[in-house]
Formats: structure tokens, sequence, C-alpha cells
């Protein structure tokens, strides 16, 4: 198989295109392994490469797909042989190098994880670097002492895709999670994914000008920045921590002092992307295992190559919940 579809996209000036194109694998840059695509999935970093927001992808035409996993179809590398499943995100995949919205890639070896024995590519691309990115906030809360007895976590964007799968992930580690969220339609489905409780986005949203507010939540998990994680710091209680990981409502959050120097509270930073591939497999792991996350199809909607385009358009509208799943 050398000839196969790509999702391409193409931007002239401010303006951006998209269109399904036939490529051959000698349009694929150099690299170890090259690798039949069976699913990708679509997370806010495909929609800024799509839409060509700076900061993401430097030159178009372009493949976006920050995600993949499939088969091995040929490996210069000892680790991997034709035939192996493997999971790759991050580093470059989708942002400079043609990535999971092609039906074929070429990558780096060190850039793929082997599929545990335990997951699917499918659940595997579910999951996504969304869900992982979920995952490790969830790592790095319970690195920094958190357990279900201190109480409330409350999750920001729940809705949204690495929303969806911390309330999850929370829920079945045995927290009592309280989703914040904009969708007042969404309570149901959260609640199906095991939040306590859902919040309207507008509570956490206002912005306050005291340094501290009630200590309602024991830690957090914030997808959006600005005055969402502003309030956040303020609202945790003493020794409290929240991982941080999206800017969807702002790159930008304001905070005194005062709650890390009264309170105690602690900031992790979260980054999925240059997370060095041992940890990386030490995750996927975990999420094969103990951490298998049962409600994944509830939180999914499939598409093919041609539904990326409206998926990508929903994203910058808000409008998303869960997991958007490529098939090829
Ligand atoms: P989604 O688009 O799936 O979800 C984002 C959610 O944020 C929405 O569903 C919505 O949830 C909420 N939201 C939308 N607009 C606003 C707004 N204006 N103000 C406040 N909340 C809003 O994105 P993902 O979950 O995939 O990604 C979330 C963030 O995490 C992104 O910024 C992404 O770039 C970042 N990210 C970072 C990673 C890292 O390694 N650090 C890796 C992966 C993602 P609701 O309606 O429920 O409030």
């Amino acid at each position: 198989m050398t000839e196969f579809r790509a999702f391409r996209v193409e931007k002239e000036g401010d303006t951006t295109s998209h269109s399904i194109v036939e490529q051959s694998v000698s349009d694929l840059p150099e690299g170890d392994l090259l690798i039949k695509v069976q699913y990708s999935s679509v997370n806010y970093k495909d929609a800024m490469s799509a839409k060509g927001v700076p900061g993401v992808t430097r030159q178009y035409p372009h493949t976006p797909g920050i995600d993949a996993a499939g088969v091995i179809i040929e490996s210069t590398d000892a680790a991997f042989e034709a035939g192996d499943e493997v999971i790759v995100i991050g580093f470059d995949l989708g942002m400079n190098t043609p990535g999971g919205y092609g039906e074929i890639i070429r990558v780096p070896a060190a850039w793929a994880t082997p599929l545990p024995t335990s997951m699917t590519t499918r659940d595997s691309m579910i999951i996504g670097t969304a869900g992982f990115t979920a995952a490790l906030c969830v790592e790095k809360l319970e690195q920094m002492g958190a357990a279900p007895e201190d109480g409330p976590v409350v999750v920001s964007g729940a809705s949204g895709g690495v929303g969806s799968v911390a309330v999850a992930l929370l829920a079945q580690s045995g927290y009592d999670v309280i989703a914040s969220s904009g969708k007042a339609d969404k309570m149901d489905y959260l609640k199906s994914l095991g939040a306590t409780s859902v919040i309207g986005r507008e509570e956490l949203a206002t912005e306050n000008s005291r340094p501290l507010l009630s200590t309602n939540y024991a830690h957090g998990i914030d997808t959006v920045g600005g005055e969402i994680l502003s309030n956040i710091v303020k609202s945790l209680r003493y020794g409290g921590s929240v991982a941080i990981c999206g800017l969807v409502a702002s790159p930008n959050f304001t905070t005194t002092v005062l709650p890390f120097i009264l309170r105690g509270v602690n900031i992790l930073g979260i980054d999925s992307v240059e997370l060095p591939i041992v940890s990386k497999n030490q995750i996927w792991n975990r999420l094969a295992t103990g951490w298998k996350i049962s409600s994944l199809d509830a939180m999914t909607v499939e598409i093919g190559l041609e539904g990326i385009s409206d998926a990508v358009d929903a994203i910058f509208a808000g409008q998303v919940s869960g997991r958007t799943l490529v098939v090829h």
C-alpha cells in the first residue's frame, strides 16, 4: 500500500481550506516506523492546526492529527517489527509532522508506545491526547498526596475531551467530583460519567476581586484558564492542588500570593507533548489496567475524514462534548 488518503489543510494569508487528497508514502518524512493508522481523534490543538491558529503548525499544506494508533507496516528500529500495534501521541505529530488524519504516517521509533495488551487501538484513540492529559492531571494530583478523603475535586470545561475523561477517572478512583460546565443540557451526561454534582460555568467565571474565597474544593483540574482558574485557586482548601493544562477561556489568570502563603495551595503544570516516552508508556499502561475507563463509549462520537472539518468548527464554537474518534 503506497497510496493513501489524508485530510489536508491549505492556508492562504489568514484563510484555511480543507480537502481530502490522495498521497503517496514517498510524500512522508524520513522515520523509523511506517504505520497504517486505524484511528485518530479530534483535539483542541488539531482545531488550532486546521484553522491556521499561530503557534501550532508553521508550514502548510499540512495534515493535522496529534493522535494516531495503528499497525506497523515497516520498521527499521530493532525495538519494533511489522505487525506491532502502537500508539503515537505528542512530540511533533500533527504539528509540523504529517499526523493521524492521514491513513499512513512515518515517525521516529522514539515517539511510539507499544499498545498495552489489554487495550485496543480504538480505545486508545477515544482516550487520545485529551484523555491521556486528564490522566496526567490525576497522577500529578496523586503525587502531591491528593486522596478521595480530602474532599471534592472540581473539573472545569468538564464536558470537553480532557474534562470528560478527568471526571470519569476521578469518579472511578473514588473522588467526589464537581463538574463545572457551560452546557446546561450535559448535566445527565456528566453525572453518567460519575460527577457527584454539576455547577454552571458562570459560577466560577465571574470576576471576584477578593483574594480568597470560600474553600469549596480540596483539589481541581482546570482545562480552561482565565477567571475560572483564578477562582479555583482562591477556593482551594488548605494544602490543595490544581493541575492546569488548558487555555480555552484564556491563557491568562490573576492571583495574589495569598492562596499560596496562607493556604499552602499548589499549581501543577501539565504537558503531554514533550513528556518522555518512558513516562508516556507508564501512563498508557496504567490506563490499560488499574485506570481502565468503563465509560469510553458513552463519551464517543465517531467520524471519518469527511467529518473532521465540521468537528474542528464545533470545537471553536465550544459545542463539543466528550471525545471525537476519527476512524480510517
Ligand atoms: P474541548 O474543546 O474538547 O473542551 C473544552 C471545553 O471547555 C468545552 O467543551 C467547554 O466545556 C469549555 N469551554 C469552551 N469554551 C469555553 C470558554 N469560552 N470559557 C470557558 N470554558 C469553555 O478541548 P479539550 O478538552 O480537548 O482541551 C481542553 C484544553 O486543554 C485546551 O486548551 C487544550 O489545548 C488543552 N490541552 C492541553 C494539553 C497539555 O498537554 N497541556 C493536552 C491536551 C489538551 P463546558 O461546556 O463543559 O464548560
